[in-house]
This record gives C-alpha cells, sequence and structure tokens, in this order.
C-alpha cells in the first residue's frame, strides 16, 4: 500500500461531494472575453477590475523593462540587493496612497503572513473579522498570538470582544477592506474609532479596493477619507493593477520593521522584473487618469441593476463584485454550467466558501467589458434564469 493512497480517498470523497475544483484552461489573454476549453465566453470570473491585466501599455513597459535589466532578482533583496526598478514602485505607490512608505512582496497572500507574524507573537491578542480573508487567518496563525474573532463588519462585537480580553500584550485589529464573497465594505472609520479608543493598532487589507475604491482607485483609506489613521494597509496588484505582487503601506518605521523582520521578504526572492515596470505602469495609467475605475463603477452599476430589474437577487453588495443569490449549491453549480453553455463564464460559489444556503454566481465586473457585453451577459442570464425558475 502507498503512502500516498490516503490522497486517492480523499479525492475521491471530494468528488463524490461534488467539492472537487476542476480548472478551467485558457488560451487567450485575460480580458472581457475568453477562449476557454476551446470556446468564447464572456468573462465575468476575473479580478482583472481595470482591463490592466493584458494592457497594451504594461506590456510594453514589461518588455522594455526586462531589455534593460533582465528578469529575475536572482536572490532575496537582503542578500543580492534590489534594484532601483522595486525602489521606484515602492516610492511611487507611497506616493499614490499618500503614505510615508510601502514595501512590495511576492503576493498579497505574502503580504499578509509576512506583516501580522512581524507585528505581533505569544502573548499577544488579534482581533480578526470573522470572514478575513484566508491570508490574513495564516498570518494570525503563524504569529502565534491570540485570535479573537469577532461577528462579521460588527463593531458592537468587537468592542464586548475588546473588553472581554483583559490579559494582552499588543493588540491589533484585521480587517478585509472590501469582502469578496458578498462585495461589502468594512465599515473602517467606525474600526478607526474603536481601535483609536483602545490604542490598539489597525491593519486593512485592501486587496479588492486598491485600483477600485477612493479617488481613482487609492483604496479603502482614501475613500473614507482616513489618511494617517489606518497603521497597516496590505494590498495586491494581483487584482485590478492586473500583474502579481503584495503590497504593505504606512509609515515609514513600519516598513523599515519589515525589512528586518518580515520572513517572505527576509527568505524569498523579490518580484520580477517585468512584474515590477508593469506595476509602475499600471501606477501612470491610474494617476493619469480615472477614466478605467470609472467606467468599472458605471459597469458595475449598469449590471447590478439590470440583474435586479430582471428580478434577481443581488445582494448587499457595495462594489463592483455582484452576487446574484440562488440558494442552494445544486443550483448555483447548473446555473453557471448552463451560463458557460450561453457564453458567459461566471463561477457559482457555494457552501463552505460561503454559508449553507447562500450559494450563488459571483459576476466580477471589470471595465474591460462594453456596453454590448453587458447586454449579452444579461439576455444570458435572463434567458438561464427563466429556465430554471429564478425569475
Ligand atoms: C486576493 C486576496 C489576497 C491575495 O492576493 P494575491 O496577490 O493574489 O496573493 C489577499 N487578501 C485578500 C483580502 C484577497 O482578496
Amino acid at each position: 500500500m502507498s503512502k500516498l493512497t490516503w490522497i486517492e480517498d480523499e479525492l475521491a470523497n471530494l468528488r463524490e461531494q461534488g467539492l472537487f475544483t476542476n480548472i478551467r484552461t485558457l488560451s487567450s489573454p485575460q480580458g472581457a472575453w475568453l477562449e476557454v476549453d476551446g470556446r468564447r465566453v464572456l468573462n465575468f470570473c476575473a479580478n482583472n477590475y481595470l482591463g490592466l491585466a493584458n494592457h497594451p501599455q504594461l506590456r510594453d513597459a514589461a518588455k522594455a523593462a526586462i531589455d534593460r535589466m533582465g528578469i529575475g532578482p536572482a536572490a532575496v533583496r537582503t542578500i543580492a540587493g534590489t534594484t532601483n526598478l522595486h525602489l521606484q514602485l515602492e516610492k511611487r505607490l507611497a506616493t499614490f496612497k499618500g503614505v510615508e512608505a510601502a514595501l512590495t512582496f511576492q503576493s498579497g497572500f505574502n503580504a499578509n503572513i509576512a506583516t501580522i507574524p512581524a507585528l505581533v507573537g505569544k502573548g499577544d491578542v488579534i482581533f480578526s473579522d470573522q470572514l478575513n480573508h484566508a491570508s490574513i487567518i495564516d498570518g494570525c496563525r503563524l504569529s502565534r498570538a491570540q485570535i479573537v474573532a469577532y461577528a462579521h463588519n460588527d463593531t458592537d462585537d468587537l468592542r464586548r470582544k475588546i473588553a472581554e480580553t483583559t490579559e494582552y500584550g499588543r493588540r491589533i485589529i484585521i480587517t478585509d477592506g472590501v469582502f469578496s464573497m458578498d462585495g461589502d465594505i468594512a465599515p473602517l472609520p467606525a474600526l478607526y474609532e474603536v481601535a483609536a479608543e483602545h490604542d490598539i493598532l489597525l491593519m486593512v487589507d485592501d486587496a479588492h479596493g486598491e485600483g477600485v475604491l477612493g479617488k481613482g482607485g487609492r483604496g479603502i483609506v482614501d475613500h473614507f477619507d482616513l489618511h494617517g489613521k489606518v497603521d497597516i494597509e496590505v494590498g495586491t496588484m494581483s487584482k485590478a493593477f492586473g500583474v502579481v505582487g503584495g503590497i504593505v503601506a504606512g509609515r515609514q518605521i513600519l516598513v523599515d520593521w519589515l525589512k528586518q523582520r518580515a520572513r517572505p521578504f527576509l527568505f524569498s526572492s523579490a518580484m520580477t522584473i517585468p512584474d515590477v515596470a508593469a506595476c509602475l505602469a499600471a501606477v501612470d495609467l491610474l494617476e493619469s487618469s480615472t477614466e478605467l475605475v470609472d467606467r468599472l463603477w458605471s459597469n458595475a452599476r449598469l449590471f447590478r441593476e439590470g440583474l435586479a430589474g430582471l428580478g434577481f437577487n443581488t445582494g448587499h453588495s457595495q462594489t463592483p463584485i455582484v452576487p446574484v443569490m440562488l440558494g442552494e449549491a445544486p443550483l448555483a453549480q447548473q446555473f453557471s454550467k448552463r451560463l458557460f453553455e450561453e457564453g458567459v463564464f461566471a463561477m457559482a460559489i457555494g457552501f463552505p466558501t460561503v454559508p449553507q444556503g447562500k450559494a450563488r454566481i459571483r459576476v466580477m465586473n471589470s471595465a474591460a467589458h462594453t456596453p454590448e457585453d453587458l447586454e449579452t451577459a444579461l439576455a444570458a442570464f435572463e434567458r438561464v434564469g427563466k429556465e430554471l425558475g429564478v425569475v
């Protein structure tokens, strides 16, 4: 008997329960339209909010940087040195977000598992929104601090949990900025009040807000005009920025400390040269015009209103993420499958990612969609919705 037989059993279990994830194969770049498993379909799955994943300016910047600087960083930054391009990106991101300093990581996931254990440890306490992203949860676990989950977006519950937790060293409150399953936004001004009252560090992970919320996509802190009040902003360049990479933004001393203590900074190689150059081009684009961000929001409004007009329940999203609430997981699966046959690629999400009975199609809007694309997709939703008795 093989030592790996148990994996076969587990995989069989997943398949039986309908929980096995099949990954579609793309043979086109990311964009409004994709070629998926050989079919041309309209794309409502990606976090490519601004259509930058295949933007000519980003492509050109990456190619030019490769010609000048090559590709790989060749080791971690503390050992092989860091390129001026990396430093330039960090400076530009800090300016863009209106903070003293920023530090890049290989991904948003890494930014979280880098930052949290560098700030709290054994004997400290983390107050964490119960719906926080997996990378925050893993960062919290790695820190070995006590983790106290509070009810989603519920500052009254947070206050209760703070009052109940009487033994602590350092304390930190951590929240997602935008919660990616419902598209709702953390009540950051109220969280700031709680943090300030009790002198607790405040950290927000703005992965779905970077390039989406705030003036020209400057993020959730700008959206709520809380500049200088949130201690740690984590973000990603893998979503609206259309590339890959993580960032941490805040005070200069925070960045200085992370460069000394953050393990994914010290023990994992930096972003590649073309990634960094493409991110710089993304910052250029965002700083030069709010056009893409404006189009993203107007597309999202059109699509949400269109769906609601057809009789769909679109939940309580406040962002371009639009959940189409369907109830049970098999219905959502069937809906997604029929949409795909109708030429629309939109993901079904069910338990355990969302609670039982709250299965949905999650529609990710993008500035890349044209008005015709939205009409085409709405017509497909209407056909499938009627066929399956949803509307
Ligand atoms: C997507 C996401 C991440 C991970 O970002 P990557 O750059 O893809 O690693 C982290 N946190 C939140 C809240 C996210 O939504």
